[in-house]
């Protein structure tokens, strides 16, 4: 695989060769396919799905529904499985209102980590809030991993759910998500796997994880912004009320009551975003083109090449496990200098990072600092942009010095 003549189909990233962009993690650059994709949609195909009885409404249905089997076998699921939304953090509230709401009680546990995403995070806290469940947090390691061995201690029967990212947004920690799916199911709680960060980067199998639910954010992987998939396992929803009511999640309605549409259509309420799924279902049969082992190993060997050269950077301290358990995500600070201002400065050199809590204000209080710059790659970096960053740091210490 050519990795870098690969770059030309992402017309942002070949129309501006003076830009390094290393935010990958916040959301991806879009390949013209993509782009294509959701254009030849509303040229073409525009019409609303599932209603009406005309061709073009029937042909806008079928790009829908090819959308949610590329999506399934993305993942290895079943296309009833898959429930379009708008991205994780809606993914993660219809699990949270729809399970946690029904079957939570008070005196109920819901187990997550310290290093989970807001999205991960406050779905629970408002959910736990109305039904007087608590929340407990699996520790970190020094490391930046999950210490597991907390598990015996806080993996009671008291435990209803296990919310757990699959890999980490600030640290890149790959987590061991089938292992505690194992754990879980032991004592009989439900297992969420947030997978807004690994899906775009490792090849995923929700089968293999023995999760109940997976969410993933389209924008994140290639895909446009407004569409998302919560993957939940059918028995699960099968056995679950509606989170949004309205059209076309319904079997009959009445004035004062209404029944509900099996999944997935109990889940989709309302118009979907048809153009978004269906440009997001382009994304994910690029992604099996290229092939999510290469684009791992890619990423692997970009934040490989980029944690030795960063040991070139005097006073830069780069967090996160040095292992085989990380994706590439690198979360740093320079001496001093606030994360915002590094990354201002490294703006000024064409190198787009993010600076801040990364929506993981618990993580970076565990680390002792209140914000960190982040650099991700994809598919579309090479080596040279590593280059080009380290090089733009090395100035930047330079000027400080
Ligand atoms: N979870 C993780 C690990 C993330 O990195 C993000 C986005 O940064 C989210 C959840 C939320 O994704 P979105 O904003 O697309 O809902």
């Amino acid at each position: 695989m050519d990795f870098t003549s690969l770059r030309e189909a992402f017309p942002l990233i070949a129309g501006r060769p003076g830009l390094v962009y290393l935010d990958s993690a916040a959301t991806s650059q879009k390949p013209k396919r993509v782009l294509e994709a959701l254009d030849r949609y509303y040229k073409e195909l525009n019409a609303n799905v599932h209603r009406g009885a005309y061709r073009l409404s029937v042909a806008a249905t079928e790009a829908y529904e090819e959308a949610r089997r590329r999506m399934a076998r993305f993942l290895n699921a079943e296309e009833r499985e898959i429930i379009f939304v708008r991205n994780t953090t809606e993914a993660l509230n219809l699990v949270a209102y729809a399970w946690g709401l029904r079957n939570l009680k008070e005196g109920d546990e819901i187990l997550v980590t310290e290093m989970e995403h807001h999205a991960g995070l406050v779905p629970w806290h408002l959910v736990a809030g109305l039904k007087g469940a608590r929340i407990k947090a699996i520790p970190l390691t020094e490391e930046g991993r999950l210490d597991l061995s907390a598990l015996d201690r806080l993996l009671t029967e008291r435990v209803k759910v296990v919310s757990v990212v699959h890999m980490s947004n600030v640290l890149g920690t790959i987590n061991p998500v089938a292992e505690i799916a194992r754990r879980a199911k032991e004592v009989g709680a439900l297992m969420v796997v947030d997978g807004a960060q690994s899906a775009p980067h490792l090849p995923v199998d929700v089968k293999a994880l023995g999760a109940d639910f997976f969410a993933l954010s389209g924008h994140k992987m290639l895909g446009p912004t407004g569409a998302g998939v919560l993957w939940g396992r059918y028995e699960v929803l099968e056995g679950m009320g509606p989170f949004l009511g309205g059209g076309e999640m319904i079997l009959e309605v009445h004035v004062d009551r209404s029944t509900y549409a099996p999944p997935p259509q109990r889940f989709e309420a309302g118009t979907p975003p048809i153009a978004e799924a269906v440009a997001l279902g382009e994304a994910a049969q690029y992604l099996m083109e290229v092939g999510m082992d290469k684009v791992f190993a890619h990423d692997r060997a970009l934040l490989a090449y980029a944690l030795e050269r960063l040991e070139e950077v005097p006073d830069l301290k780069v967090y996160g496990p040095k292992g085989e358990d990380r994706g590439g995500v690198i979360p740093f600070t320079l001496g001093r200098l606030h994360a915002h201002d590094l990354a201002t400065f490294l703006d000024q050199e064409g190198i787009a990072v993010r600076a801040g809590h990364h929506c993981a204000q618990p993580l970076h209080r565990k680390l002792g600092v209140p914000a960190t710059a982040r650099a991700s790659f994809y598919l579309y970096n090479t080596k040279e942009d590593v280059d080009r960053f380290v090089e733009a740091l090395l100035r930047i210490r330079q000027k400080m010095a």
